[in-house]
């Protein structure tokens, strides 16, 4: 089993755009350092939005050396990008961005959750790349509700949806990653528990969405990440409460983390040449 390493609560809020109110549970300049392979968490609880006629997000922004994986859980968010993807998140489903040598993109709400208003429930999780990858080419990785297998637990104790990795032997999902990361969002029903399989080694935490949880002892609610230590394998997690888990488990990339902004490098160089090349141009423009 894994032992617990702590529980983090962060707290306060801030906007992205002027359309995700989100927690920054983490980031790369904070415990993002201790998380290898996971930089940066921002959280967006449910929150209500009124009709607008206008698009409330964040405008054209870069990003370089890593990707950003979107999660819908309520509302929809709706995205373009300078290699020519885009599209909209719905409920259920992921976006799997690698941003690599460089990319342009937007992300706003949808046109139709614009006009009608209506609750937005989202995470944007950012996945460092090893060095070797992060000058590599933009990916974009739509990955619909349909696509994502649905594992049960044993004893009706819930559900795990498999969005990257696997659980279990037979239950895969369908992201594609540069290195080993199981991504699950996991329901786990009221007094009922469920064993974890994180592999030895990984770094393996949760951010609870909903409910409160019970694990090693100490007690877990609504907007709290629980860290496990790395060595060890596999960890229990009972539910006190009907509860919502997002699961990031992942072998660490042991290599030196330099961000700034939107771009996350291992050298301050890189980061000076991430600027220079944005304002070139280079990492290129939406259409
Ligand atoms: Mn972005």
């Amino acid at each position: 089993m894994k032992n617990l390493l702590k529980i983090h609560r962060s707290s306060g809020m801030h906007w992205v755009g002027d359309g995700f109110a989100v927690r920054s549970v983490f980031d790369y300049n904070g415990l993002g350092q201790h998380l290898s392979p996971f930089l940066l968490l921002d959280y967006g609880a449910p929150r209500e939005f009124t009709p607008t006629k206008g698009r409330r997000g964040v405008g054209s922004h870069p990003h370089r050396g890593f990707e950003t994986v979107t999660i819908a859980y309520q509302g929809e968010v709706s995205h373009r990008d300078s290699s020519g993807g885009g599209g909209t998140i719905k409920p259920g489903d992921v976006q799997w961005m690698t941003a690599a040598g460089g990319i342009v993109h937007e992300e706003f709400h949808s046109e139709e959750f614009s006009r009608k208003g209506g609750v937005m429930q989202m995470a944007q999780l950012w996945v460092n790349l090893p060095a070797r990858d992060k000058m590599s080419r933009p990916r974009y990785q739509p990955l619909t509700k349909e696509n994502i297998p649905v594992a049960n637990l044993p004893e009706g104790a819930g559900t795990v949806r498999v969005i990257a990795g696997s659980f279990g032997e037979n239950v895969k999902g369908p992201a594609l990653t540069f290195t080993p990361i199981n991504l699950w969002d996991v329901n786990l029903r009221a007094g009922k528990s469920a064993e974890l399989p994180f592999p030895d080694g990984h770094t393996s935490t949760f951010l609870v969405l909903k409910g409160e949880i019970e694990t090693g002892g100490k007690t877990a609610s609504e907007g709290d990440l629980v860290i496990f230590e790395r060595a060890g394998s596999d960890a229990i997690v009972a539910a006190k409460s009907d509860a919502h888990l997002l699961v990031m488990d992942g072998k660490p990339i042991d290599e030196p983390i330099v961000g700034h902004g939107p771009f996350v490098m291992n050298t301050v160089d890189e980061i000076e040449q991430a600027f220079m090349d944005f304002h070139a141009g280079k990492m290129g423009v939406i259409k």
